[in-house]
């Protein structure tokens, strides 16, 4: 079930014609899990007009760290060159305290920034974002949030025209498109890149100079824009505002290309309107509670999916508990409409990172147990409301749930944040393919039986899309109805087929 890869301490340094590459890797087991569970996408972060411009990124990576976990990177620019470390891990892998000098040589008042969940294109270092290329007209790196829907295609064609790729993740293509293009400014030679690609993007990329920002036209992925005294910030999320101490300016607009320059902002519309189709997802699991995405508090919304989740699927109990993190302002919601007391029926361990010995042993739900652990006294002969965000293929709610009837849990009365996913998403989160999802060819009473629990309830599409307080059209849906807002072209595979490639060698997984 688990797999490992085992890379070597160190770190490497060359200087391409513009761009300083600082490429580093800890030694350790890196345990990857071929798991149950809806994995987040990745996380942006931009800076312009400030002299600690990356240790600013630095900490907005720290606050989106959820969003990733896979690897982290930052690009500087200074005195028109760019510099890039980036490293597989946590960011507090990649920069360790007691390495600042990886910190320190990232000069320069523009940075930009990512963590890197590998939706699409394998877990090697070569995938860890920002790129960074150098080409006819200087430098340029990039961070993306998303996933390209076409992305196959376009590197094909490229490919037969000559264009050599350097990595497997779909965020490449972006870099290939943008120095094609024949516009005069950077910025335009951004926007035209764009008119190419299909499918899902937040996008913060600069060339030394400028710094754009871009959200695709149904604007799938959040994106703020923040002030920090003179200096400008683009973040994911709020709480990478607020770590750094930055004014909420407001989000970028679905299909908007912002452009901050040392003259100041710019913004501009190049794409024709489409419908708005925000992923409701970020709401469900991926965002954290104390920011705010498309307009709408994460907490508020998470506990209205728990007062609707109450109001719809009431329960005989002693108390809610929730699967946490992301469904315990579910639980709360669901215990303040129903008036029962919540409880912390699970501790979670926070200080899983991602390198961690393997047990040798065949450790009975090892990945489940590692993460959390039933307190016992709580929840010992009573009948609770379980509230966890989604069920995936199922198999790791079943450990849940035995987990929780070993502990001696009378009744389990399970409610889930969100409707059945029957659909793969095909715009940045990680989630199996459609044959996989256990709502995809099991009923409620089936997946009851399945996971043997004493009640099962599903959010419904309305109960969720109402919990938002926004029109319900101006969300994607797919994963719960199927029903995709973009075209999906023939070829498109699903995105962790590149996994197959995976490098488990022993050694680095590249040194470029
Ligand atoms: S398919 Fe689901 S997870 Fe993917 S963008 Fe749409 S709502 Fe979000």
């Amino acid at each position: 079930m688990y797999k490992t890869a085992v890379r070597r301490a160190g770190e490497s340094a060359f200087l391409t014609d513009g761009i300083l590459n600082i490429l580093a890797w800890e030694r350790g087991i890196v345990m990857a899990a071929s798991d149950d569970q809806i994995h987040e996408e990745c996380g942006i972060f931009g800076v312009l007009g400030h002299p600690e411009a990356a240790t600013l990124t630095y900490l907005g990576l720290y606050s989106l760290q959820h969003r990733g976990q896979e690897g982290a990177g930052i690009v500087s620019a200074h005195d028109g060159d760019l510099r890039r470390f980036v490293g597989v891990g946590h960011v507090s892998d990649v920069f360790p305290t007691g390495k600042r000098h990886r910190l320190e040589q990232l000069q320069g008042d523009i940075a930009i920034g990512h963590v890197r969940y590998s939706t699409f294109g394998s877990s090697t270092l070569k995938n860890v974002q920002p790129l960074a290329v150098d080409y006819a007209r200087g430098s340029m790196a990039l961070a993306h949030n998303g996933n390209l829907v076409n992305a196959a295609r376009l590197r094909e064609d490229l490919e037969s025209q000559g264009h050599l790729f350097h990595a497997t993740t779909d965020s490449e293509v972006f870099l290939h498109l943008i120095a094609r293009s024949q516009k005069e400014r950077f910025s335009d030679c951004v926007a035209d890149a764009l008119t190419h690609v299909i499918g899902a993007y937040s996008l913060v990329v600069t060339n030394g100079e400028e710094l754009v920002a871009v959200r695709d036209p149904h604007g799938f992925r959040p994106l703020w824009i923040g002030r920090l005294g003179g200096a400008y910030v683009f973040a994911s999320e709020t709480c990478a505002l607020d770590i750094i101490d930055a004014d909420w300016e407001r989000e970028v607009e679905p299909g908007e290309v912002v452009v901050l320059s040392r003259s100041g902002l710019e913004s501009f519309k190049p794409f024709a309107p489409v419908a708005s189709k925000s992923c409701i997802f970020e709401f469900v699991y991926v965002a954290r509670p104390d920011s705010v995405v498309f307009g709408r508090s994460v907490d508020q919304v998470r506990k209205q999916l728990g007062r609707n989740l109450a109001k719809a699927a009431p329960a005989e109990a002693d108390l809610v508990m929730a699967v946490p993190d992301s469904s315990n302002q579910v639980a709360l919601g669901y215990a303040h409409e129903s008036g029962l007391p919540f409880d912390m029926g699970f501790i979670r361990n926070h200080y899983v990172g991602r390198t961690f010995i393997e047990p040798d042993q065949n450790i009975r739900d090892f990945g489940v147990k590692i993460k959390l652990n039933p307190a016992r006294a709580a929840i010992e002969g009573k009948r609770i409301v379980l509230v966890d965000d989604s069920i995936v293929r199922g198999t790791t709610s079943k450990k849940i749930i035995k987990m929780l009837r070993r502990c001696g849990v009378k009744e389990i009365h399970f409610r889930i944040s969100c409707p059945p996913i029957i659909s793969g998403c095909h715009y940045g989160i990680d989630t199996p393919e459609s044959a996989q999802l256990i709502s995809s060819h099991m009923s409620v009473d089936e997946i009851r039986d399945f996971l043997e629990v004493d009640s099962l309830a599903f959010q419904t599409i309305e109960g969720l899309t109402s919990a938002t307080g926004s029109p319900a059209d101006g969300f994607c849906l797919a994963c719960f109805t199927g029903n995709y807002p973009t075209p999906i072209p023939a070829e498109f595979k699903p995105k962790r087929s590149p996994r197959r490639h995976r490098d488990h060698s022993n050694e680095p997984a590249t040194r470029d």
